[in-house]
């Protein structure tokens, strides 16, 4: 099933992304993972997936420059012979109040969160298109259903994530394309190791499961919407947060 596949992950180094392409790497997808700083870990990740017999390449790129991200998806089409599935998972944090948020921060995280996804839908739709066949899954956040104090920017970002998957989704569909949107709780990764124990204290509080999700909780469901037990669903938001947001 998965055999010749290949799979785009962005923000594939670390944390959720390395998780969902390791995932895929298992399943025997070829992977292309897309890094910003952490070259030594996108490698490292490419070194253990190629351990399941696959075709593992990292590719530096910030996926908020509208210039390198097409040049990239041609270099990778190049390299594998084509894409089926593009994983848009790479995203920062930039927290603090509205009272406090500068208009900096308001818009980096827009630029990488929101304008990835836009960045790296938009290179890779006309050969989805070409193939009549493709499967895009966003990682937005439950931060982008709930709203959170702190994370206006953040918040926002998720949210538009999840208007563009529905648009995205509505315009594919009847090319044989799906996009669809994973919601994460609370992930333990490098970006939420980074609050303070007390905040990570009151979050806990409010998971009805009472633990953290891992990585591999979010792979797990991504793995299930790349996979053809996934194929008829479209415009979906699938939260994977342990109950927080009911
Ligand atoms: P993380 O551990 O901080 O990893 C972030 C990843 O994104 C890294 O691989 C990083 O690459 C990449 N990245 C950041 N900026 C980039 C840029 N401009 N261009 C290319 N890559 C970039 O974060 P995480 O917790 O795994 O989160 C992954 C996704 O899940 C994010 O979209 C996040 O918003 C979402 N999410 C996380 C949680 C959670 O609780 N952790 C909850 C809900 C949603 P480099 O290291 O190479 O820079």
């Amino acid at each position: 099933m998965w055999n010749g596949k290949t799979a785009i992950i962005t923000g594939g180094s670390r944390g959720i992304g390395r998780a969902i392409a390791l995932a895929l790497a298992e399943q025997g997808a070829d992977i292309a993972v897309i890094y910003n700083g952490s070259e030594a870990a996108a490698q490292a990740v490419c070194e253990q997936a190629s351990a399941f017999g696959v075709r593992a390449q990292a590719y530096a790129c910030n996926v908020a420059d509208p210039i390198q991200v097409p040049t990239v998806v041609e270099a990778i089409l190049a390299e594998f012979g084509g894409v089926d599935i593009l994983v848009n998972n790479a995203g920062i944090t930039r927290d603090g109040l509205l009272a406090t948020m500068s208009e900096e921060d308001f818009s980096r995280v827009l630029d990488v969160n929101l304008g990835g996804a836009f960045h790296f839908t938009k290179s890779l739709y006309r050969h989805f298109l070409k193939k009549r066949a493709g499967r895009i899954i966003n990682i937005s956040s439950v931060s982008g259903l709930m709203g959170n104090p702190g994370q206006a920017n953040y918040a926002a970002s998720k949210a538009g994530l999840i208007g563009f998957t529905k648009s995205v989704a509505k315009e594919l569909a009847g090319r044989g394309i799906t996009c669809n949107a994973i919601a994460p709780g609370f992930v333990r990764t490098e970006m939420t190791e980074a609050l303070p124990e007390e905040k990570q204290r009151a979050v806990l509080d409010q998971i009805p499961m009472r633990r953290f999700g891992t990585p591999e909780d979010i792979a797990n469901v991504a793995v299930f919407l790349a996979s053809d037990a996934g194929a008829y669903i479209t415009g979906e938001v699938i939260r994977v947060d342990g109950g927080l947001y009911i």
